[in-house]
């Protein structure tokens, strides 16, 4: 029996990336997908290409959005099972020198979008007794110097994952978190330019010798279905590191 035979997921910021990687998983173990993100055109794209059951797009910052999107998904697939928060920024600077702006688009899209997209989702996940997986990150744990707004939405976003574990408990709704150092995504091939101009180290053996390889897309995908499935029914309020042993040693 596939891992995730008949579920309804919910992805956000599935055009690309992560995101993208965890609708295939879930889509080849037997999960129907509605796929979400701001950029519509990739959307589309991705959703034909990997056989997703529709799309759902919108901007997780902007409530009347992500509330036209949930209720589309809902639409989609007859309910929800699961949602993924996985939609998220990154800024490289040093915090004195980042802008508001910038500082406040990062916790915008970041925090208050996986706030809005879990409460949007929660009438149809109470129905479902259905999960959240939020992609939080290894930053979120450790703070990493010209990370520093990244680091603090994803440790806020851990803290959400809690208080909604444990809020949304009685409602028998689960609700974790993964936690990835560097994976191979167009984020990360952002964050090797702005690393190296600002560094002039080479990102290459910065992740060698903290993370032994940049992760993959499989590897995150494979931790946040098992999240997602009933296998892992117990399992709530909880935060998975997936780092190659960076924060180990
Ligand atoms: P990515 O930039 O490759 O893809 C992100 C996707 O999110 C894109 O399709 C983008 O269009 C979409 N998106 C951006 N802003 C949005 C918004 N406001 N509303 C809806 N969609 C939006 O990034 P990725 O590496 O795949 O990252 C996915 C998640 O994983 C992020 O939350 C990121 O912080 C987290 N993460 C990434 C890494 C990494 O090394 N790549 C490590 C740890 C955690």
């Amino acid at each position: 029996m596939p891992e995730l035979a008949d579920k309804r997921l919910l992805i956000t910021g599935s055009a690309a990336g992560i995101g993208r990687g965890i609708a295939e998983l879930a889509i080849r173990e037997g999960a129907r997908v509605v796929i979400s993100d701001i950029d519509d055109a990739a959307a589309r794209r991705t959703a034909e290409e990997i056989g997703a059951a529709g799309v759902a797009n919108c901007d997780v910052t902007d409530q009347q959005s992500v509330e036209a999107a949930v209720a589309a998904a809902e639409d989609i697939l007859g309910g929800i099972d699961v949602l993924v928060n996985n939609a998220g920024i990154e800024v490289a600077s040093p915090l004195a020198a980042q802008t508001v702006d910038s500082f406040d688009r990062i916790f915008a899209v970041n925090v208050r979008g996986p706030f809005l997209v879990t409460n949007a989702a929660l009438p149809a996940l109470t129905r479902s007794k259905g999960n959240v997986v939020n992609i939080a990150s290894v930053a979120g744990v450790g703070g990493s110097p010209l990370l520093g707004s990244y680091c603090a939405t994803k440790a806020a976003l851990i803290q959400l994952t809690r208080v909604y574990a444990v809020e949304l408990r009685p409602s028998e709704i689960r609700v974790n978190a993964v936690c990835p150092a560097f994976a191979d995504t167009s984020m990360v091939d952002r964050l090797r330019v702005d690393f190296e101009a600002a560094t002039a180290a080479s990102f290459g053996d910065l992740v060698a010798a903290k993370q032994s390889r940049l992760g993959t897309v499989e590897d995150i995908a494979e931790v946040a279905c098992f999240l997602a499935s009933d296998r892992a029914a117990w399992v709530t309020g909880s935060h998975y590191v997936l780092d190659g042993g960076l924060t180990a040693s």
